[in-house]
């Protein structure tokens, strides 16, 4: 999953994205509200945090600007705990809001709701034939055996299984699971998949050739 963090205040935006990637998101990150919406344009995020104070373009305006052509999540970051604060952000179409200082874990656990819902997802299991991927705890099992995966393998297993029973093309994957700052060559894709036919079973992801891979769900 792939996420934009739209924060000014430079402590702040390294701590969350630093976070989110130890939680296995590939994050961008933007300093100001113009790039914000550059980048928000450019890509089709899983989820965007936004902060509501920002220089040049401020989180609301930029926020009705996504809503014109986007429906990309998007949880506000505020300084201020005012009502009138919160009925104005839902009323732009945010979809949920954090009132800064905030817990880290709170924000991804926030996130990863957010990402659910949006996926079609509510619940936070996913069961496919004897494998079960638990989305809080980014744990997998298999007939109750855990299943040991790397960051990146756990990512693009939950991304083909949110996607189960669809073709998720390659540029899907290049798109939603590396960052700007990642060299996504596109041959390491097929070696996750090789690693997590190797550790689920040879079957259990389905190639096309040349569009892309796909779960049945
Ligand atoms: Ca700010």
């Amino acid at each position: 999953m792939r996420v934009l963090v739209v924060e000014d205040e430079p402590d702040v935006r390294r701590a969350v994205s630093e976070y989110l990637r130890e939680e296995g998101y590939a994050v961008d990150s933007a300093n100001d509200g113009e790039d914000g919406r550059y980048k928000a344009n450019a890509w089709d995020y899983d989820a965007i945090l936004l902060d509501v104070m920002l220089p040049k373009i401020d989180g609301w305006a930029l926020l009705a600007e996504i809503r014109k052509t986007k429906k990309t999540p998007v949880l506000m970051l505020t300084a201020r705990d005012a009502v009138s604060d919160r009925v104005r952000g839902l009323d732009t179409g945010a979809d949920d809001y954090l009132v800064k200082p905030f817990e880290l874990s709170e924000l991804a656990a926030r996130l990863r709701a957010l990402i659910r819902r949006s996926a079609g997802q509510p619940r936070p299991v996913i069961e496919i034939g004897d494998v079960m991927i638990e989305l809080a705890s980014k744990t997998v099992t298999q007939a109750n055996e855990p299943v040991n995966l790397t960051a990146k393998e756990y990512s693009l297993l939950e991304f083909l299984a949110i996607h189960r029973g669809k073709l998720v093309t390659r540029t899907m994957i290049y798109e939603h699971l590396f960052d700007e700052d990642e060299d996504s060559l596109s041959n390491l894709t097929d070696v996750y998949v090789f690693n997590l036919r190797k550790k689920l079973g040879r079957d259990f992801i389905a190639t096309r050739r040349g569009q892309g891979y796909m779960i049945h769900g």
